[in-house]
């Protein structure tokens, strides 16, 4: 076997640069030189983004033993750190930055040995793989090529090794079933198992939310059961006791949705106890998500065969090394690690999906493998089926999938319910939404490689054939030119825009910054700017009548299509063979959807300069980053989101159960009964609701810290390092501006990293909040900031997570539409009390998941009012404290052992795939 030769490794961060080189002592460098280093020579490096991001130099490149470890173990989860490589191969993890550096070495090793061993379960494939990697020029075939062997039988291509999913009968209904009490309690027994203690709350709710699953009495008045469990309760196996059991009784699937990535992965854990073998959960557990979340493999074919260049072809080579290995084929979330697109700079990954809604169908030379087409199937057939809430509201309102319209719900994380709904049924005609649908009818208009194709040529078949659809296609296309194209946001910007969208979307702007102004200041320097929809200008209406005239345009050839579709499917010339037939029901639907999609449009911009219609809030935007405009636009949502929701999900479900532990969202039981959506519903909603079992009083403390002057940057970053080091890290830090979060990262990031407290930052760190939640679970000296998705998203039970701070008072944003609502509600001030209540009590939930954790929740607000108090438990001791009788406390439960002194306990915690090799 070729010797591996010796190896040097660059390791940094925020306190330090180390070069480990084999048979010298560890060095420790400088920014200039350890860039020179890696630019002579390719260093070993773990995560080299991250690293690059440490030194000031993004583009830093070398030997990434991520890299490395996802074409060994494609499909395998690992944390992105030093440690977590280390735990995954085997070796004793580092305790120090220098610890780490030295290590790297070893890691290589073991990991490159790890090719000799006959065991190595995803060998399949790795000597193909690496001869496409050689070609790339990946860096890490020098050292595999000659270690890896070829194969005495040539190895399978992807596309041949991929199974086939099998067309099934249609379901018959399920049947009415009402579920016994003593059965619901059985089945949950079994699924919390043998010597679990009984909890009271847990059999409850369980019971309470069987309900849902009744037969209806009436038409369009399924049975809806609100139900506020607090933390602590165990309330996903409490519903999937009467779930399971109602899918094996009444012979139906239930959906259950989620509005966090977070619950759909526990979700994945807590069915395999009713169905433990993996062919069982297979058979009757399925997990859903938009399509545009799963791997396209006419993509990926494309991308392989010269598609891609560069780095992206890299990245494609590990994306088909994983795709014959993944469970589900779900790239944002599933088992390719969150951390890989990263690498690559997120180059080429959401291009392997299928975003566009280019999907060609039965058409497709994949149809029978693809991941998507597999996922839908099985959600037909199966007992229990996880989505998220966007997806079962939008499979409604498109009216897909009327084989597996899901009848018997669970919410979960049912207060997002109002949130998901105000997303999905908005509306919004912006520069980027607007180019999609172009290049959706027109395709590629430069010399680009690619699959991409408009209209006509996923047509051929109608293109050649039919005159009539001939003619709508030519039609569309004509019109679909009047729509922002390459360069819009230039074009626009420097007043010569093309076309009357962009011309609209130049009115658009001029009016944005014409009216965003507060006081000569704008509100947030830099980031997004709108303006509400009204009293607008000539030049604006005349623009979006002409806008309108031009989508109007597309629309009716659009139709005409769609309508000479069915016609050809009916009339079924000779032409027609099966690819042609299969090729037109896969355009039928997506036309369907732009159909939709211009109807929405033309609305809104018919109600430009005419009276506002009170059931909307229409507004126009001007998104930018950091001062960088990126999208110009009008928006429209529902001033209540829920009335839709109530018409196309609730009304024409069974049962409904919508549960949180803070269902409520700050208000009572009727801010419950109107953010789900029941209010709407003739029959009213069950209520139950079962409080946490945990001891607040004795686990967790607010503090209110009052001698910080708002608006004092340097103080604030103070305060959160003194926190972060009184606490020794477990700090989740919350923000809610991400240009504060920024500021104070860079000004306590090395301060704590010189007390070997990791601090990682979203919106800084160049990895995705889900990596970010795995490297800070992952070691109990880290701390985490973040903004509105940490608050809610992250389920850190045990010593990781101990101390929450929050930067002040979470209020809401000044946006147009939250103003509307206000405006609407009976009590302005009250909403807005309630949706900061609601914040804060998510935010605390974060704090206290088991009830052995303990922790301390600090708001850095001398201005937090006495009223929204009431957003925590009754029994959580509140103080009003100075910051170092804070920093005091802070030191006090980490010395008395309540917190810290124990082995890490992350029982949910997956453990590294080579641990027990
Ligand atoms: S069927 Fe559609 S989504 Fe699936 S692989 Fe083919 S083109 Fe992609």
């Amino acid at each position: 076997m070729t010797p591996i030769p010796l190896l040097s490794a660059l390791h940094a961060s925020h306190a330090g640069i180390w070069l480990a080189e084999e048979g010298r002592p560890l060095a420790t460098l400088g920014r200039g030189e350890a860039l020179a280093r890696a630019a002579d020579t390719p260093l070993l490096m773990v995560n080299a983004p991250l690293l690059g991001a440490r030194l000031g130099h993004a583009d830093l490149s070398g030997l990434d033993l991520l890299e490395l470890f996802a074409f060994l173990f494609p499909a395998q989860f690992v944390i992105p750190t030093v440690a977590g490589l280390a735990r995954a191969m085997g070796l004793p993890p580092p305790e120090s930055d220098a610890q780490a550096a030295a290590l790297i070495p070893d890691l290589a090793r073991a990991m490159l040995v790890w090719t000799e061993r006959t065991d190595w379960a995803e060998r399949e494939g790795a000597w193909t793989g690496l001869g496409q990697l050689e070609r790339l020029r990946w860096s890490w075939t020098p050292l595999l090529r000659g270690r890896i062997a070829q194969p005495t039988r040539a190895e399978r291509w992807l596309f041949s090794r991929l199974p086939q999913w099998e067309e099934q009968p249609p379901r018959p209904q399920p049947r009415p079933v009402t579920l016994a009490e003593p059965d619901v309690m059985a089945r949950l027994a079994d699924l919390t198992g043998a010597g679990a203690e009984t909890r009271e709350g847990q059999r409850v709710f369980a019971g309470a939310t069987a309900a849902a699953f009744a037969p209806r009495l009436r038409g369009e008045s399924p049975t809806v059961v609100l139900a506020e469990a607090g933390t602590g309760i165990g309330k996903t196996l409490g519903y999937l006791a009467p779930a399971t059991l109602w899918a094996e009784q009444a012979g139906g699937a239930v959906w259950i949705s989620t509005y966090t990535k977070a619950l759909q992965r526990q979700l994945d854990r807590e069915t395999r106890r009713h169905y433990p073998s993996d062919a069982a959960f297979r058979k009757h557990v399925v997990i859903r998500k938009g399509r545009e979340n799963y791997l396209c493999l006419l993509n990926l074919e494309d991308a392989l065969q010269g598609g891609f260049a560069g780095r992206a072809a890299v990245l494609a080579q590990f994306v088909a090394r994983w795709a014959a290995y993944t469970r589900d084929g779900d790239m944002v979330g599933g088992d390719l690690p969150g951390w890989l697109p990263a690498l690559f700079r997120r180059a080429g990954a959401t291009a392997l999906t299928d975003r566009r809604g280019e999907c060609i169908y039965a058409g497709c030379p994949h149809f029978r493998t693809c991941f998507i087409e597999r996922a839908t199937r099985a959600s037909q057939g199966a007992d229990i089926v996880i989505a998220n809430h966007a997806l079962v509201m939008i499979n409604a309102a498109r009216g897909r999938e009327a084989q597996g319209t899901p009848t018997r719900i669970v919410f979960d994380e049912g207060h997002h319910l109002f949130d998901a709904a105000d997303s999905t049924f908005g509306a919004a005609l912006t520069g980027r939404e607007a180019i999609e649908l172009r290049r959706w009818v027109l395709g590629p208009e430069t010399a680009r490689r690619g699959r991409r194709r408009g209209l006509s040529a996923r047509l051929s078949d109608v293109a050649s054939y039919d005159t009539e659809g001939a003619e709508a296609i030519e039609d569309a296309a004509e019109a679909a030119r009047d729509l922002p194209g390459d360069e819009w946001l230039r074009r626009v910007v420097e007043r010569g825009p093309q076309g009357a969208v962009e011309t609209l979307l130049g009115a658009v702007r001029d009016t944005v910054y014409a009216r965003a102004e507060r006081d000569g200041r704008e509100a947030d320097p830099g980031y997004g700017l709108e303006v509400d929809l009204a009293e607008v200008d000539g030049a604006l209406i005349d623009a979006a009548t002409d806008a309108a005239r031009a989508l109007e345009a597309l629309l009716a050839p659009l139709q005409r299509l769609t309508k000479r579709l069915v016609a050809v499917l009916d009339l079924a010339p000779d032409w027609l063979d099966g690819p042609a037939r299969a090729r037109i029901d896969g355009a039928l639907s997506a036309l369907g959807w732009r159909c939709d999609l211009l109807m929405s449009w033309i609305a809104l911009l018919l109600r430009v300069g005419g009276p506002a219609d009170p059931a909307f809030v229409d507004w126009l935007a001007v998104d930018r980053v950091e001062g960088r405009e990126y999208d110009i636009g009008l928006h429209r949502h529902w001033l209540d989101p829920t009335r839709p929701l109530a018409e196309v999900v609730l009304r024409p479900a069974h049962g409904v159960l919508v549960t949180s532990a803070t269902l409520r969202a700050g208000g009572d039981e009727q801010t419950a009964i109107a953010r789900s959506g029941a209010g709407h519903l003739d029959a009213p909603p069950r209520w139950v609701d079962v409080t946490s079992p945990f001891d607040y009083a004795r686990q967790a403390e607010v503090l209110i810290v009052t001698d910080l002057k708002r608006g004092d940057l340097p103080a604030l970053a103070g305060a959160y390092a003194r926190l972060i080091e009184a606490a020794g890290g477990g700090t989740l830090g919350l923000f809610t501006a991400i240009r504060r979060l920024r500021s104070v990262q860079a000004r306590i990031a090395d301060r704590l990293a010189r007390a070997g407290l990791p601090l990682y930052a979203q919106h800084v760190d160049p990895l995705d909040p889900a990596t970010l939640i795995d490297m800070f679970r992952d070691d109990p000296r880290a701390s985490l900031l973040g903004t509105d998705a940490l608050r809610d998203g992250i389920d850190v039970p045990g010593d990781s997570l101990r101390l929450v701070v929050m930067e002040g008072v979470p209020w809401s944003k000044p946006s147009v539409l939250h103003a509307a609502r206000k405006r609407a509600s009976d009590s302005p001030s009250g909403y807005e009390d309630r949706l900061v209540r609601a914040r804060l009590a998510q935010a605390f939930g974060r704090l206290i998941r088991r009830a052995d954790d303990a922790g301390q929740f600090v708001i850095l607000s001398a201005a937090m009012p006495s009223r929204l108090l009431t957003a925590f438990p009754a029994d959580v001791p509140v103080r009003r404290v100075l910051l170092d009788e804070a920093l005091a406390a802070v030191r006090s439960r980490l010395g008395s052992g309540a917190v810290l002194g124990q082995e890490s306990s992350n029982g949910s915690q997956t453990e590294g795939v080579r641990g027990q090799a």
